[in-house]
């Protein structure tokens, strides 16, 4: 990484402990991962400002700041897996690969899909795991995770969801709850889901189904 790229990061990272003091793991990540490859071309000028910004399909890149917020609330010292419910521009997943051994993140737009996994390709993140499908099913085949995060807002928790989390496992996600989205930590414990509320978010909602490519024509 260059002298002027590491400053950028660095930056990024100081901004957003003065509102939001991050541990050494967490700032050292935010050092490691250039935000700009996840941003769309006309936009890298704001690649560092901590704001959401528009990627392809109507989504959005999270902001930096929530990323680190939902980074800090899954509790990642010494976890080996995690599952992601909404991978977007790629950039939380990202962050996440720097902490834990295995990053599990699906995404149901297919164009997005492939701009991540080029993003992950550029910067050589090779213990992320993409896989194109509707994230309330989970993901079977590598379950049960340590940690789950839903980077889109939910007004439920899907079974499979539930059942793919470890015991004692933590899983973050926005809910909907009484018309306001509020992030929330839930713990499991045998079949139980204990649930406490930790403060109000933005994200774009989830949705059933996925997008699939067309064929060019
Ligand atoms: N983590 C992303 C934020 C992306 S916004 C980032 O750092 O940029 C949320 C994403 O969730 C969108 O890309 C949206 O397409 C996706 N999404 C919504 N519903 C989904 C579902 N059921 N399964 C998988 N992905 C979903």
């Amino acid at each position: 990484m260059t002298r002027i790229q590491e400053r950028k990061n660095s930056n990024l990272a100081n901004e957003i402990d003065k509102v939001f003091p991050l541990s050494s793991i967490i700032f050292n990540a935010f050092k490691q991962i250039n935000r700009e490859v996840f941003v769309p071309n006309g936009l890298s000028g704001h690649a560092y400002s901590l704001n959401a910004l528009p990627i392809s399909g109507k989504q959005f890149i999270s902001s930096p700041l929530t990323v680190a917020k939902m980074t800090h609330y899954l509790e990642l010292d010494g976890v080996d897996s995690i599952l992601e419910v909404g991978c977007g521009s790629g950039y939380q997943a990202s962050i996440l690969s720097c902490i834990v051994r295995r990053v599990f993140t699906i995404e149901r737009i297919e164009k997005l899909l492939q701009e991540a996994k080029n993003s992950f390709k550029i910067l050589d993140l090779d213990n992320i795991h993409t896989r194109l499908g509707d994230g309330q099913y989970g993901w079977p085949q590598y379950a049960q995770y340590d940690r789950i995060i839903f980077s889109a807002a939910a007004s439920f928790i899907p079974k499979p969801i539930g059942e793919q989390l470890k015991e004692n496992g933590i899983l973050i996600a926005p809910m909907d709850i009484d018309g306001k989205q509020i992030i929330t930590k839930f713990i499991k414990k045998g079949n139980k889901l204990i649930k406490k509320e930790l403060e109000v978010c933005e994200f774009v909602p989830i949705v059933d189904g996925t997008i699939s490519q067309d064929f060019k024509t």
